[in-house]
């Protein structure tokens, strides 16, 4: 297990204060990590900058092998990095590995893309110049992360920035350093310069990013976390004027017209809801149903979702892991007492559950008031907050009535009605008949306050480069 921070292609211990990981599954500690200090940030922002400016000059398709590599490493090596992630963030060992196929694939698709970015050679419409416009790196990325998936979250910045020829300083989230470290790890080996990764976890967050976003080299911060935290670091870029990636929070709506086929509606519901212990940012926070199918979708729905076994994420059978720490159970039970006493019930027997461990067993709740907290903030837990509705029209509104606009999921069989219904959503993506939409080659992110820019597809590598335009005569 690798515990030391990752700065300019060594590994170093840090301060004598480090940071303790947990097994969210018992809440015993299982690893201490090195925490950096603002000087250990700096240190790997000098680093990135001398990297960053040889590989940048580097050919693309000598980037693009390098990436190459990266995914065939993260391949081999895929079944002990799931155990990694199991063991620090508690998710099934199939939606590890899950995350994991996802991660390798940035780095494939990226290897592809690297050597793809294209410029455009134009005459001015005055036919006095030539429009030459390119793409160069940003320079050094700043990359703060969120626990939830502690390999995708990184692998999907990490891939297009280094494919664009940029050099990172990442700091991992204090709840799940270990993966970040160990992928870093792998990188290396796969051939990625030293200096070019860098990985610095903290135990201060604040101090570390102010240090980080003064460094003179860095030019971008690419975030992924809460709209709370990201408003925050917006603010703080501002100083500098720094380009931004936010991928932020969300609170999407999950709605099933009365000719969806039902089957399918509660599957999707199940896995919108519940991949990944229901801790994504993706993951339906409210779903709205259309009154004569409301009963059943909500029995079939919640019969599915107490068939769930909670558990260890180790456990064969188990599709429900731990909440990531103590703190997020008492959310979750605040946002649910919440909602019952604003009149909604409980169709199945859902609740926190007691430890060892951070647990919370799957909930249907029905007949919610869509005032209460539940529908207006993330639950990040496997609870499902079920609205009945009459009239597409108001639904579509209070479907749209949230800061947030990250994603939307709609259940119909009348494909054109989802198409119209899903223009409508004020979201920056949305699943059609599909509980799971997230692939390397689609442009992942947000409207609203859930983000700005977007990961993955061939925009995602652009993220990551500046615009340049020279005119020239010949
Ligand atoms: P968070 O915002 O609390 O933390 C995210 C990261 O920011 C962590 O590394 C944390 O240590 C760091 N951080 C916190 N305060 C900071 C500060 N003052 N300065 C610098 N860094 C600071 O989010 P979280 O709890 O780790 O993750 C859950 C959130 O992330 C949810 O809101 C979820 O929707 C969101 N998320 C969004 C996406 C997306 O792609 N849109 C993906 C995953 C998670």
């Amino acid at each position: 297990m690798q515990t030391q921070m990752l700065i300019d292609g060594s590994w170093r211990d840090g301060t004598a204060e480090r940071i303790e990981v947990l097994d969210p599954a018992t809440g015993e500690a299982i690893a201490d990590v090195a925490a950096g200090t603002p000087a250990d940030a700096v240190a790997a922002c000098d680093a990135a900058e001398t990297a960053q400016r040889k590989w940048a000059a580097a050919a693309p398709r000598e980037r693009s092998e390098i990436l190459r590599a990266c995914y065939e490493i993260l391949l081999e090596h895929s079944f002990e990095i799931a155990e990694l992630i199991t063991r620090e963030h508690g998710k099934p060992l199939n939606d590890a590995a899950g995350e994991l196929a996802y991660s390798a694939e940035f780095f494939r698709w990226n290897a592809e893309e690297a050597v793809r970015v294209h410029g455009s050679l134009g005459v001015a419409p005055a036919g006095d110049k030539r429009i030459i416009v390119r793409h160069p790196p940003v320079g050094v990325v700043a990359m703060v992360t969120p626990w939830n998936f502690p390999a995708a979250m990184i692998a999907r910045k990490v891939a297009p920035a280094l494919a664009a020829g940029n050099a990172v300083v990442i700091k991992p989230a204090r709840d799940t350093p270990l993966t970040a470290l160990r992928v870093a790890q792998l990188l290396e080996e796969a051939g990625v310069p030293s200096g070019l990764v860098n990985v610095v976890p903290t135990r201060s967050s604040g101090a570390w990013f102010d240090a980080v976003s003064d460094h003179r080299a860095v030019r971008m911060v690419s975030f992924t976390g809460s709209t709370e935290v990201g408003r925050m670091l917006l603010q703080r870029c501002a100083q500098r004027v720094l380009k931004v990636g936010m991928e932020l929070g969300g609170n999407a709506p999950f709605i099933v017209f009365a000719d969806a086929d039902m089957g399918a509606a509660v599957a999707g519901a199940v896995t919108a809801k519940m991949r990944h212990s229901a801790e994504v940012c993706t993951a339906a926070n409210r779903f709205f149903v259309e009154a004569p199918v409301v009963e059943e979708f909500t029995q079939r729905f919640a019969e599915a979702m107490g068939a769930i076994r909670v558990g260890n994420g180790f456990d064969p059978g188990v599709t429900c892991g731990p909440m990531i720490n103590a703190g997020a159970v008492t959310n979750i039970e605040t946002l649910v007492q919440g909602a019952l006493s604003n009149g909604a019930r409980k169709v199945n027997g859902g609740g926190p559950v007691e430890g060892p461990g951070f647990f919370y067993e799957p909930t249907v709740l029905a007949d919610v008031d869509v005032s209460s907290p539940i529908t207006s903030q993330e639950i990040f837990g496997p609870v499902a907050p079920v609205i009945a509705f009459n009239d597409t029209e108001t639904m579509i509104a209070a479907a749209n009535d949230t800061e947030m606009g990250l994603i939307g999921y709609v259940y119909t069989e009348d494909l054109a009605k989802g198409l119209r219904v899903s223009e409508r959503i004020e979201a920056g993506m949305v699943g059609i008949n599909r509980g799971a939409i997230s692939d390397p080659a689609a442009p992942f992110g947000g409207m609203k306050q859930s983000g700005l820019g977007r990961e993955g597809a061939s925009e995602g590598i652009y993220e990551f480069c500046e615009t340049q335009y020279i005119a020239a005569d010949w």
